[in-house]
């Protein structure tokens, strides 16, 4: 099997240390067989991307030695691949257009659990999944703003179990649709999500193996979903353990401080930055 992996940060900031763990074990993996390691710029909410992030992102891996393979992606040049496959979603019948805004949807969780057994009001709580279809294609027509969001009782119900397998730990039955509720596949402003883009662009460049922090094993369930609905290979997963501050806090973007930057700046060579990052592996 040919190895491919990916480092997908989102240039909306300087990397950290926790960054440059996520690089390395994905770039590790492929290296070890032989494989093709790969960059690409999750950049589609534009109103966080910062235009010189791309190239200070690349300088730290190139200084780092963490080269890839091939020129980067970036998603904000591939929105056309993401609206034909929420097209495709649309077409299976398994995605909705809601038009609640943010104040809508707390005030009705808030509803919800202020009633008696009201406490599975988790997520998303419905109120557009079973509008009227004539209504809701006036109200698209009038320009109204919309998402769009799975339908996921109906998804759970098209696919069986569905599961996926973790180098580290091992096989995992992906949480159903309903428990995840019915995610947003496409945001008003942006017309696509994370999890609808990261699909897309994972069967896209052929990534066998999605390799990432295990903060993101939540969005693992939801991507598998995804995957099975649109046709696309199941990858193997690795879900590395978090780089952590002295406090056993995840580092987070706003840590400056351990920015790989600042880090350089304080004299540290490549080799000692690549050897705290693998200290939390
Ligand atoms: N863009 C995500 C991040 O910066 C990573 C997404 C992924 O690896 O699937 O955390």
């Amino acid at each position: 099997m040919i190895v491919t992996t990916r480092f997908a940060p989102s240039p909306t900031g300087d990397l950290h240390l926790g960054h440059i763990l996520a690089a390395k074990v994905a770039r590790e993996l492929a290296r070890k067989s032989g494989g093709t390691f790969l960059l690409r710029h999750e950049d589609i909410d534009d109103t966080r991307v910062k235009e010189e992030c791309y190239t200070r992102i690349e300088q730290d891996l190139q200084w780092l030695g963490l080269t890839w393979d091939g020129e980067p992606i970036r998603q904000s040049n591939r929105l056309e691949a993401y609206a034909a496959a929420l097209h495709r979603i649309r077409e299976l019948g398994l995605a909705y257009p809601c038009f609640c805004t943010r104040k809508d949807i707390q005030a009705e969780i808030g509803k919800i659990l202020a009633a008696p057994h009201g406490s599975e009001a988790l997520l998303y709580p419905g109120l557009c999944r079973d509008l009227d279809g004539l209504e809701t294609k006036a109200r698209i027509a009038a320009g109204e703003p919309h998402t769009w969001r799975l339908n996921s009782a109906k998804a759970a119900a098209l696919h069986g179990e569905i599961s996926f397998h973790d180098l580290r730990h091992g096989t995992t039955t992906a949480v159903s649709t309903m428990v995840n509720g019915d995610v947003v596949l496409a945001r008003k402003d942006i017309g696509t999500s994370y999890h609808l883009a990261v699909v897309v662009d994972d069967a896209f460049q052929k990534v066998s193996h999605v390799t990432r922090g295990e903060d993101l094993l939540g969005a693992t369930h939801v991507q598998r979903q995804l995957q099975a609905i649109l046709g696309f290979p199941e990858p193997t997963y690795l879900h590395h353990a978090l780089v952590r501050d002295e406090n056993g806090i995840r580092l987070a973007k706003r840590d400056a401080a351990k920015s790989i930057r600042s880090l350089r700046q304080g004299g540290l060579p490549p080799a000692a930055i690549l050897d705290m990052a693998a200290a939390s592996e």
